[in-house]
């Protein structure tokens, strides 16, 4: 057993209860996503070990190569009691058109969808798959320029498209807080992605499957709880 990861994921689990307990909001109210796009394989291992079952890559090549090489471990290892069947990827960093197809199979869920052109790439290759993918809308609510995301302005329009794509199923959005720490901004921005997710729904654009604001990190979960976060992505609190 890896000790020092047990107590972080420990140590991260309580912190995450006790962010929930402030806000008033109940712990199963917030799910998290272990992003594993630092770690070595046998620390992703190690990971799953300790129950975690939904993880987050940012590089197409390496979520290929890791979910790969994580259900040879997995299939190997179907016989030990703390192995779960299966891992759920959720894709999280920028996705060129390009690289959807070799990713597709790997995925659970596709968080940065943030052009109408991608999504109509995912839907068409989910069709030929035979298969329906969960897909997150990422919303720029930074306001930074260099940031990938829709702008909020021309979230709800481009919700409101890929909501009749049929291979698609649009359940939330995803964003992230500008590289500040300067906890007002990164709070700003929280607040506005929700503002738009509650905007999406009260609209009915893609009917209750749409539920998740995936947004907080390392660095600024806590505020993302608070603001109304049903997923967290988090890396280096548990692996730097
Ligand atoms: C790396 C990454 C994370 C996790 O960030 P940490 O600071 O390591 O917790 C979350 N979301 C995205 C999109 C990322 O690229």
């Amino acid at each position: 057993m890896n000790q020092i990861l047990a107590d972080r994921l420990k140590h991260l689990q309580d912190s995450i209860g006790q962010a929930c307990a402030r806000a008033g909001r109940s712990e199963k109210s917030v799910r998290l996503v272990i992003v594993t796009k630092t770690a070595p394989p046998e620390l992703v291992k190690d990971v799953i070990r300790l129950g975690g079952v939904e993880l987050g890559e940012s590089r197409a090549q390496r979520l290929t190569q890791i979910a790969a090489e994580i259900n040879t471990f997995l299939s190997e290892n179907a016989d030990q009691p703390d192995i779960p069947k299966a891992v759920h990827w959720h894709m999280i960093g920028h996705l060129q058109r390009n690289k959807v197809k070799t990713i597709l199979k790997h995925c659970r869920m596709i968080q940065s969808v943030d052009t109408l052109r991608l999504a109509e790439e995912i839907n068409t290759c989910a069709y030929k798959m035979g298969i329906h993918t969960d897909i997150l809308l990422q919303v720029n609510c930074s306001g930074e320029p260099q940031k990938y995301g829709v702008p909020v302005g021309a979230s709800l329009h481009l919700a409101e498209q890929i909501a009749t794509m049929p291979n698609l199923r649009l359940t939330g959005l995803m964003t992230m807080a500008p590289l500040t720490k300067e906890a007002d901004r990164v709070r700003a921005c929280f607040a506005r992605a929700k503002e738009v997710f509650e905007d999406i729904r009260a609209e009915k654009i893609a009917g209750a499957k749409f539920k998740h604001l995936s947004m907080g990190m390392s660095q600024d979960y806590q505020i993302a709880i608070e603001e109304g976060a049903t997923m967290l992505r988090i890396g280096s609190a548990l692996f730097a």
